[in-house]
């Protein structure tokens, strides 16, 4: 049995990974936490009287309190997952981003050092730090037919991609400066349960429940490689405890849409599943709604797979089909839990939501 150490477990993807843990193996996991807006306990309900799982509400910033937790857990390895997520609020304020991406990725890894350092010399060489990031380090692709690989240089766009770039060159300069152990991973745009509601799918789908407009930007035009969240929960358990120290792996589903294309797939599911629509509302694609384009938006994501596909066996269970049926099926059968989203409860009173 592994001690798991899990960073953002609060989160969208590490609430998903948390619940693979504790659900398809005997490891145990401690969630470490700040619980911003986009941490949600409500997230990890199916495992919270789980015997192997702990959580410790810490910002990753704070290295007196990743000390403390580090010495008390002992964890075999760390999948290093908490971030500021969402592109549009980089662009609003990115000092967020900077702080906890860049800073708080730092502190980690120096935490996690100095914990490293002292364990015994079997421990030292199992111990995994899994830092999770994002095929927005690359880029944009302008062509059709060309991948990001793991040699792709790195060329990011936004304040997030940006910070997410930073994070990922400190933890590689810790493995060739220090020989600390890391393997980092990059993954396409995740979609699935628990997905907090500001990002596309969640929204389209709640919006187009309400009745209120679907907003797509610019032409709907920009391409992404899309990922069942279960799909990527399963390749980092994978990774962390089978893949080879200082590489790197891209994930990614071979599911490249158009938003527009999403948006319209959303509307035909609702339409099939909930032909009660709202007052006033005949067809939910009638709800599209093209708005400005967000500044530098990046044209098209695409993932090459192959390593991860031919190093670890992983492959994706679910189509793109298949997967985003299931997306909708669960926000229409976990009502509560997006409601308590947008309603603020699910954040008690500590971020003054309510
Ligand atoms: P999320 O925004 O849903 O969750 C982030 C979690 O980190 C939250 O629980 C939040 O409370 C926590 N957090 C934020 N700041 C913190 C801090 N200072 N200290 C401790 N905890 C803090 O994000 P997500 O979509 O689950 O993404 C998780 C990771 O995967 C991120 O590193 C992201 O860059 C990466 N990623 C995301 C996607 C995607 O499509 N969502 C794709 C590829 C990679």
């Amino acid at each position: 049995m592994k001690r798991i150490l899990v960073t953002g477990g609060a989160g969208f993807i590490g609430s998903a990974v948390v619940r693979h843990i504790i659900a398809d193996t005997n490891n145990s996991v401690v969630v470490v936490d700040k619980l911003t807006y986009a941490g949600n306990l409500e997230s990890l309900t199916p495992v919270a009287d789980n015997e192997r799982y702990a959580f410790e509400q810490v910002d990753i910033c704070n290295r007196s309190e990743l000390d403390r937790v580090f010495a008390q857990y002992q964890p075999d390895y760390v999948m290093h997952l908490a971030a500021e997520s969402h592109v549009d609020r980089s662009i609003d304020g990115p000092a967020d981003f900077i702080e906890t991406n860049i800073v708080g990725t730092y502190t980690m890894l120096e935490a996690a050092r100095q914990y490293w350092n002292g364990l015994d010399a079997s421990r030292k060489e199992a111990f995994r730090f899994h830092h999770i990031s994002t095929d927005e380090v690359y880029g944009d692709l302008h062509g059709t037919d060309d991948f990001f690989t793991e040699t792709t240089p790195y060329a990011p766009s936004s304040p997030y991609s940006a910070s997410k770039a930073s994070s990922d060159h400190l933890v590689r300069a810790w493995l060739r400066t220090y020989g600390f152990p890391t393997i980092v991973t990059n993954c396409s745009n995740n979609y699935g349960p628990y997905h907090f509601p500001e990002k596309l799918i969640p929204l389209i789908i709640l919006n187009a429940l309400a009745g209120k407009p679907l907003p797509v930007y610019g032409s709907g035009a920009q391409i992404r490689d899309w990922l069942y969240v279960e799909d990527h929960a399963r390749a980092l358990y994978l990774v962390v405890t089978e893949g080879a120290i200082g590489e790197t792996y891209n994930i990614g589903g071979h599911n490249e849409r158009k938003n527009i294309d999403v948006v319209k797939t959303v509307c035909a599911l609702l339409e099939e599943l909930v032909p009660n629509k709202p007052e006033g509302v005949e067809h939910y694609a009638d709800l599209i709604t093209y708005v400005t384009d967000r500044p530098g938006h990046d044209m098209r994501y695409a993932i090459d797979a192959a390593k991860i596909e031919r190093e670890l066996g992983w492959r994706p269970q679910e189509t793109f089909e298949s997967g985003i049926r299931k997306t909708v099926q669960w926000y229409l059968a976990n009502e509560s839990w997006w409601k308590r989203v947008q309603d603020g409860s699910y954040a008690g009173e500590r971020l003054g939501l309510q």
